[in-house]
């Protein structure tokens, strides 16, 4: 599974799930997002897990489980058994890896316990190769490419002028002779990262910054299962990790099934106006009295405006607002929303048309 076949999904309404399997990692970023370490030792009930996975069976199951971290796998043997009930119900999984056993003698047999995943995305960034040289990084990544297993490249940097970045991007095309695609990105002052980087400073490469007020929020489209087994609608931070809003949350994965979840995102009419016209147009509709607060912030603060699940409820219901609701729901398929020019067509490499719909059921859908 290409990488490009997984971002023409991320925006695409519950056509995708994140499962944070462990706040543990065997590495130590300095700009980690999730303070992930060693001794963290938050996870969710691998039991837990496992049912809400099976469950994808009695409904439309989500066609990408993208099993995240800290480190997924710290935990093969469940990354192992998530992927083949997922494969049951016909979903594909992608798993997110900062490679640690690249460093470790004997690393790669913990290969064994991966072989049916769909797709691995490798981190690897100026402060990841501090902890894991990239030698090594290299010799494992062409023993999972033997294996069969799709690959791709996830890093970050400091903007299009990177020197890291030019650097890496120039080695990884040569050594895997341009069939390895890339997905950079731009460091965000979130988790570890905060602590030296600025919102100001993250501007070059960073995601859309469309100041229209207008504008539906894409990353509500794939729930997330957070550390706690909590499963909120979207992988902002601070909604995973402290600052939930009982409106962003859709349920816990020990008393929540994925037909619930998918009724929640679809049915709810406060969610329902995130997707289509975005939190800022809501808040100025309903409270034209407060000041914007920022685009998440004001998300996060709807359900303090007074009355707003009976003043939205009509509204959301008109004929106007269900055919925007219809569009935003398909309008997303096929489109990549990430803004990572000048970086955009690296994700694309080694995109070869005969060979991306192996074992892909997708073609048909
Ligand atoms: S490998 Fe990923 S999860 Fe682990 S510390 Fe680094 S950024 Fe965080
Ligand atoms: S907090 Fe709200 S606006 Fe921000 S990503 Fe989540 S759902 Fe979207």
């Amino acid at each position: 599974m290409h990488l490009k076949e997984i971002l023409k999904y991320r925006a695409v309404p519950l056509e995708g799930v994140y499962l944070c399997l462990t706040r543990k990692c065997a590495l130590s970023c300095e700009h980690c997002s999730t303070y992930s370490h060693p001794l963290a030792n938050e996870s969710p009930r691998s039991k837990e897990l496992v049912q809400f996975v099976e469950s994808f069976n009695e409904s439309i199951a989500p066609k990408i489980l993208f099993l995240t971290g800290g480190e997924p796998l710290m935990l093969p043997k469940l990354v192992s058994k998530l992927t083949d009930i997922a494969h049951f119900a016909g979903s594909r999984v992608v798993c997110i890896t900062g490679l640690f056993f690249a460093s470790i003698e004997n690393g790669s047999k913990l290969l064994n316990e991966i072989k049916n995943i769909d797709h691995l995305m490798i981190s690897i960034d100026i402060f990841h190769e501090k902890q894991i040289g990239r030698n090594a990084i290299f010799k494992m990544l062409h023993k999972i490419r033997k294996l069969g297993i799709d690959i791709s490249i996830s890093t970050v940097g400091f903007g299009k002028d990177d020197l890291y970045l030019k650097d890496l991007i120039k080695y990884v095309r040569t050594e895997f002779e341009d069939q390895v695609p890339l997905f950079v990105n731009s460091i965000n002052p979130v988790g570890r990262a905060k602590s030296f980087y600025s919102d100001i400073q993250s501007g070059p490469i960073a995601l859309s910054s469309n100041e229209s007020e207008i504008e539906g929020c894409k990353m509500m489209a794939w729930p997330v299962v957070a550390f706690d087994g909590t499963i909120v609608t979207c992988c902002n931070e601070s909604v995973i990790d402290e600052d939930r809003p009982d409106h962003l949350i859709l349920g816990h994965i020990r008393d929540t099934n994925w037909e619930a979840v998918r009724k929640k995102v679809t049915e709810d009419v406060i969610l329902k106006a995130i997707r289509s016209v975005g939190p800022k147009y809501i808040s100025r509709r309903f409270a034209p009295e407060r000041a914007c607060n920022g685009y998440c912030n004001t998300c996060k603060s709807l359900d303090t405006i007074q009355g707003i699940r009976q003043n939205i409820t009509p509204w959301i219901q008109t004929p106007g607002m269900k055919i925007l609701d219809d569009y935003i729901s398909s309008y997303y398929y096929d489109k990549i929303i990430f803004n990572i020019s000048p970086f955009s067509e690296l994700i694309s490499i080694g995109l070869d048309v005969n060979t991306i719909h192996k074992n892909d059921n997708l073609k048909e859908e």
